[in-house]
This record gives structure tokens, sequence and C-alpha cells, in this order.
């Protein structure tokens, strides 16, 4: 078998033992003669999967007991629509932070849906730093501020909350999510992405805070109504069975082999500092983003240097180092080390970097 240490951003990397485990049930899923593939979603081998999956996020984030957690489609991006069209509804107004693409793309399309403004920006410095900002930066009676907790593209994230006074905050934690623990009783909403970090591509997980659903628009598509979704269990309509079983595997697999958000969080310390580190020592690759900021998940880099950065990525993918180009938007490389990247995989990576640094130093 000869597996590449993939550094991805999305789809990525899963751990090895998830996809054992699913090649290993894949004919015959715990004596059902079916695979997850095949079933019926209102069967009750599938109802204890989906429900054992909701049981696992609920411990591993600690979610209160007044939050629902969903099980959703349509992807990340779907969300930016859902959650104007479903949290807006007060004054209509609502506050962004933009520290990013996906930050700018969930904001431009909830300018459709009301008066929505950007409170603060980084776009000054190519999203190289998250802005500082205070409650009093954000409007009165705005019903909800935004932000993009995890920002993929630019390698920022944020380590403190901004704070929002007793305002609704919602975030995207889609390339952070599961990779450290998370209060979650500090926001309205928290939702993710699947694939950067738990799971196939095809889920989105949305937590709730009960007392904010039930007010969507009437126009809302009720594929995109969170109220119709919470009633329904996440089975209005078929849900992404194999996604969701994939998302149980990568659950337990941090419950039991990882020990837990914490330990999940110290590991991607660990591992993250390999790759700061040498960035912080070499002469020829330097880290973009201001130290303080520094994304644990996604870690773009450049040389300076056009033509030998392309060597590094063409060197790179044939030693078995694949997907480091960075964004089209950015250039350069960016290695996406989510929680399944092992760190000998950042560790071989940077002893690749050395000897490439010293094999192109005149
Ligand atoms: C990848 C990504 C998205 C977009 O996800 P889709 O599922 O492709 O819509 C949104 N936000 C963040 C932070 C992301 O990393």
């Amino acid at each position: 078998m000869a597996r590449v240490f993939n550094f991805s951003a999305g789809p990525s990397t899963l751990p090895e033992k998830v996809l054992e485990q699913a090649a290993a049930e894949m004919m015959d899923y715990q004596g059902s003669g079916q695979s997850v593939m095949e079933m019926s979603h209102r069967s009750k081998v599938f109802d204890k999967i989906i429900k054992d999956a909701e049981a696992l996020m609920r411990e591993l984030y600690n979610i209160p007991d007044n939050y629902k957690v969903l099980f959703l489609q349509g992807g990340a991006s779907a969300q930016f629509s859902a959650i104007p069209l479903n949290f807006m509804n007060g004054t209509g107004k609502a506050d962004y932070i933009i520290t990013g693409q996906w930050a700018k793309k969930a904001f431009q399309e909830a300018q459709k849906y009301g008066d929505v403004v950007a409170a603060a920006s980084s776009a000054d410095k190519t999203f190289s730093y998250i802005p500082k900002t205070k409650a009093e930066d954000f409007r009165e009676d705005a019903d909800y501020v935004y932000i993009c907790m995890n920002n993929t593209i630019y390698g920022t994230v944020y380590k403190e909350l901004p704070p929002v006074g007793d305002k609704v905050l919602i975030a995207d934690v889609s390339s952070c999510a599961l990779s450290e623990p998370l209060d979650i009783s500090k926001f309205g909403v928290v939702y993710f992405g699947a694939q950067k970090n738990v799971a196939p591509a095809g889920l989105v997980v949305a937590i709730i805070r009960e007392d904010l659903l039930g007010k969507a628009r009437d126009i809302t598509p009720v594929m995109m109504n969170y109220q119709v979704q919470a009633d329904a269990d996440s089975l209005y309509n078929t849900p992404p069975c194999w996604t969701i079983y994939i998302c149980k595997l990568v659950l337990e697999w941090i419950k039991n082999d990882i020990g837990g958000l914490a330990a999940m969080k110290e590991r991607n310390e660990k591992k993250a500092a390999v790759l700061y580190n040498f960035l912080d020592s070499s002469k020829m690759f330097k880290g973009t983003v201001v130290k303080e900021d520094r994304s644990l998940m996604n870690v773009p880099f450049v040389i300076g240097d056009d033509e030998l950065e392309k060597k590094f990525i063409a060197e790179a993918t044939e030693a078995g180092f694949v997907n480091l180009k960075g964004h089209r938007s950015v250039g350069g490389m960016r290695a996406s080390i989510y929680n399944a990247m092992p760190i000998e995989g950042v560790e071989k990576l940077v002893e690749f970097m050395a000897e490439f640094e010293k094999a192109n130093t005149k």
C-alpha cells in the first residue's frame, strides 16, 4: 500500500483506521448484509448510526442541551444563504467580520437579504491577520455577528472569540471543526462543512441554540429551514447516509484513539509547531501570517520566487507530499495539517523542505 501524505485543504486526509474500518464493513455492515451506502435512511440500523453520531458530537463538544445538532447538505456555502434567511429576522441587520474569502462570500450572500455591513476586515494586508474588534464595533440592534473562525485559504484563526456583548455570534468553523475544545454556549450557531476535518464531502453539521429557531422568513426554501430540519431530526429528506456514517467513525476515533478534543488540540499544537518552527528558522521558506493569529490547521508559506516554488511543489509531489500548492488567490504553498495528518507527515515534510533548501541555496 502506497499512501501519500496529503496536505489538501479539502476534501482532505482521513484517519487510516477509519478508512480501514469502512473497508472492512463495506459488504456487510454489522450483520445487516448491506453496505451503509445501500440501506434505507429510515432503517433501524441507520437510525442508530445517526443517533450515535449526534451523541458523540454532543459528548466531544460538550454541547448544552438547549442546542440542536443538525446533519445537513448543500455544503458550508448553502449555509451562507440559510443563515440570513433563518436568523436575520429581528431588525434585518447583521454585522460580518471579513477575514478572508469564505467570510466575504457569506457576507455577499447575506447582503441579498437585508442591511448587512462589514464591521471589520483584514483585506488591507491580504487577510494575514485577525482584525481586533470591540463589542462597540457592532451595531446595537444587529440580529447577529458573523465570523469565520479558521480561515482555510489565508491560514489565520481566532485564538479568542471577538467580544460581541449580548449579541448572537454565528461562526463558520469548517476548517477547524473538532480540532480543539470549543465553548458552544458562547455561540448562537456553529456550523461546519465536513470535508475539511470530519468526513468526506456532502455533509454540514449545524449546532443551533433552540431559541433562535422558528423565525425563518416565509420565502426560505424548505431545505434551508433549520426548524424543519430540527423537527425531522435531520431526516426531512434523504440525508448523506454514508458521510454521516464516516463522521461517526471519525468521532469514535477522536474519542477512543486520541482521547477527546483537549488531547486533539495538544496533538495539533505539537504538529503545527514542527512546521512553524522550521518556517521561522528557514532562510528560504517564510510563513505569511502574523505569529499570534497562526492557524493550527492551514499553514501557507512562500519562497518568493515563482520558479523555485514550482520546482518545490513538483519535487514534493514526486516524493509523496501532495496538494501543497497554495490557493490560486494567494499563490505559494499551503500545507493543510488537519486532525488526521499524522505528526510523521509534518516531520517528513520539514525534512524534505530542509533538504530542498540546502540543495537550492548557492
Ligand atoms: C471550504 C470552506 C467553505 C466552503 O465549503 P463548501 O462545503 O465547499 O461549500 C466555507 N467555509 C470555510 C471556512 C471553508 O474552509
